[in-house]
């Protein structure tokens, strides 16, 4: 399947039917597996044989769906997660444990900006947050000699900043750490982060993949790239012998395709459990099966909101960088050149009380802390999601108080602006 081009791995990839075998894949809605003798599953237990055996550890349908992203992305393994914050903490932790120092662009999820700030500080892990346009000299001293990966969005959500893959990608290879990129807003349909140097791609699946809004989810993608052994010192967990799993040591045992994704799955997957469910991930295969097709609407929805947006004297700035002239404009161009994806953000005159009035008076488009959904829905995350933070935070994470972040659906584009329209009328 690899050959093939991206719309082809969205339908088909990761599954292929024999002879007589079920043309969607199946739902193997069981937490455990048989075995004929308790040799054959020690096997299994010791990694040196591939099976099933307990759903929390591997399931065959979320196998299915992890191999088809894995495709989609260009990665040699892949793992499917509960949710995307999952897949943050565990395609962070597999690597950077207590002592341990990241490097993260501070235009993040607010629940990714949480977890490293706040929880995985209270793990002995330290994270310094650059702000993604920094030079490479200010990416430069962010650096210890503790750190053990940087990390970013290609497309930031709320704030919308388009990351410069490769400037990051240098300086995390210079220092010799993986790249990691939550590559949610862009998908790989627009972006396949792999392709620019990074090592690791993480998903909220429960975003555009998904596409519906019916399941929450994550993957974690490995490039199979990075060589472990070359930094051992670095990275102990994966280059000296895991106790916990009869003394394997997995970068030995699975090499750089292998690795990463083993000892997520084995030993953290194995204590920390969050597990998708075999329906989830089957209702996440629906959602890929027509990727390619609806995240080019959405982006083109976005773009003609965002055009009529820009050009109405009741909103004081518009962010998307599908829009000739916006900041992030040639940085989309050069990693998106055919789309970005569905999301806006802009300012309404009048600041945080007009923002919450506009909101307030849309009918079809609905307030939600989501995106990515085919029905358009809108948030106010000074007031939700990013509350937590101050002013100074705020402006930081590219997320003033004033913005109103719009994730357009898939309807027709020329409603949700009457909708604008009218809700702009009530204000003034
Ligand atoms: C939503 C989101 C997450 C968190 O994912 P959940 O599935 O909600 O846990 C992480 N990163 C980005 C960019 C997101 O949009």
């Amino acid at each position: 399947m690899s050959e093939h081009r991206i719309e082809t791995k969205c339908v088909q990839g990761g599954y292929t039917p024999g002879n007589g075998e079920p043309r969607q894949i199946p739902i193997i809605q069981s937490t455990t597996f048989k075995y004929d003798t308790s040799e054959d599953m020690g096997k299994l237990f010791d990694l040196e044989a591939s099976g099933y055996f307990y759903s929390r550890l591997q399931n065959p349908t979320c196998d299915t769906v992890a191999a088809k992203i894995c495709e989609m992305e260009g990665g040699s393994a892949a793992m499917l997660l509960s949710s995307g914050q999952a897949a943050s903490f565990f395609a962070t932790f597999n690597i950077c444990e207590n002592g341990g120092h990241i490097v993260s662009s501070s235009a993040i999820y607010g629940g990714t900006y949480n977890l490293f700030a706040v929880t995985m500080k209270k793990m002995g892990i330290s994270c310094t947050f650059v702000d993604p346009d920094c030079t490479e000299e200010e990416l430069e001293a962010a650096f210890t000699p503790e750190t053990k990966l940087v990390f970013g969005e290609t497309i930031a959500n709320p704030a919308l900043k388009v990351l410069d893959i490769e400037k990051f990608a240098n300086a995390a290879h210079k220092h010799g750490v993986p790249l990691i990129i939550d590559n949610t807003f862009a998908t790989p349909v627009h972006c396949r982060p792999i392709e620019w140097g990074a090592d690791i791609v993480t998903h909220s699946t429960t975003k555009y993949m998904d596409g519906h809004g019916a399941a929450v989810g994550g993957c974690i993608v490995d490039s199979g790239k990075f060589d472990w052994m070359k930094y051992a010192d670095k990275y102990p967990g994966l280059c000296t012998p895991d106790d916990s799993y009869h003394g394997i040591t997995y970068a030995e045992k699975f090499g750089k395709e292998g690795a990463f994704i083993t000892k997520a799955t084995a030993q953290l997957m194995r204590d920390l459990g969050t597990t998708p469910s075999p329906q989830s991930a089957f209702i996440l295969n629906l959602g890929l099966e027509s990727l390619h097709v609806r995240i080019k609407r959405h982006y083109e929805n976005a773009l003609a909101v965002a055009k009529f947006l820009k050009n109405n004297d009741k909103i004081s700035w518009v962010n998307f960088s599908g829009l000739e002239g916006d900041k992030y404009y040639e940085l989309a161009k050069k990693y998106m050149p055919d789309g970005t994806c569905g999301v806006i953000s802009f300012g309404v005159k009048g600041g945080r009380k007009a923002a919450e009035k506009f909101m307030k008076a849309l009918k079809l488009i609905a307030i939600e802390t989501h995106v990515a959904d085919a029905r358009s829905c809108c948030l106010h995350p000074a007031n939700s999601t990013h509350r937590q933070m101050t002013e100074e935070e705020l402006i930081a994470a590219g997320v003033p108080s004033d913005l109103v972040r719009l994730s357009c659906g898939l309807e027709n584009s020329a409603d949700l602006i009457d909708d604008i329209c009218q809700a702009l009328n009530t204000i003034y």
